[in-house]
């Protein structure tokens, strides 16, 4: 049954420490917080990407997913995040998700916002064009930041955040943040957050020598998941 997804989606997982862990093809078959659980409930399966990348990010490895735009993968990521926090008891600024726009930045914020609904976890955004003093004030308490990262340097170089707790660390469209030249900045950003304890995600729609380098400087081992043939 999971050879013929894997196949049918044109799912190719390439896992190099070997794990054996399968996709989720069920939300029955995944041991979810109920409050996420329900949260899902108006959704009838998992997508691809979902499916591949869960078992990985649950147990807490690194993944690089390859999906096109539309696939779920803001759930792809976004659920093993807090599914994680709230399982482990986390607590302070745990989670950041790295976005090259700021319309890209508020949608994954609404989803997380809407996935942590009946939690405690608290979600905020960050982007540039607006005042910082609101933003800088939502802060206060987060456990989720959603940024782009000219506004996230900035907040950092006011010294009003502090990245050293971060522990899930996404760059979500990572060919995209490439292209508009933010190579510099997300270098900035994992130097601010916790190295060796960090797990790390990156989507990407594409997979050109730049993003496999970014990929491959910053990544631990990661186990790659791409959907539908894209390199
Ligand atoms: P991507 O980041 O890959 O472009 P999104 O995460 O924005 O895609 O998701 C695209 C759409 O799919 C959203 O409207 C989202 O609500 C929906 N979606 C997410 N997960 C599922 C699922 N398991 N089943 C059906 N629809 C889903
Ligand atoms: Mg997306």
């Amino acid at each position: 049954k999971v050879d013929e997804f894997l196949k049918s989606n044109e799912i190719a997982i390439d896992d190099p420490e070997q794990t054996g862990l399968k996709p989720i093809l069920d939300f029955s078959h995944v041991d979810l917080d109920g409050r996420i659980s329900k949260a899902l409930e108006k959704y009838p399966t998992p997508t691809p990407i979902q499916a591949a990348s869960w078992p990985f990010l649950l147990s807490g490895k690194d993944v690089v997913g390859v999906a096109e735009t539309g696939s779920g993968k803001t759930l792809g990521f976004g659920v093993p995040a807090v599914n994680n926090f709230l399982r482990l008891g986390k607590q302070g600024l745990k989670i950041l998700c790295v976005s090259p726009t700021r319309e890209l930045a508020v949608q994954i914020y609404d989803n997380l916002a809407e996935v942590t609904k009946s939690t405690s976890v608290k979600c905020t955004v960050l982007y540039g064009g607006v005042p910082k003093y609101e933003q800088i004030e939502n802060l206060k308490g987060a456990n989720v930041v959603v940024a782009t990262p000219g506004r996230l340097i900035d907040i950092i170089n006011d010294g009003a955040i502090n990245l050293g707790t971060v522990d899930y660390l996404v760059l979500d469209e990572a060919d995209r943040m490439l292209e508009k030249g933010f190579e510099q900045d997300i270098k900035t950003i994992m130097q601010n957050t916790a190295g060796a304890s960090r797990q790390t995600v990156m989507f990407t729609a594409t997979w050109p020598k730049e993003v496999r380098e970014l990929a491959s400087s910053f990544m631990n081992n990661p186990v790659k998941v791409n959907i539908g043939n894209r390199d």
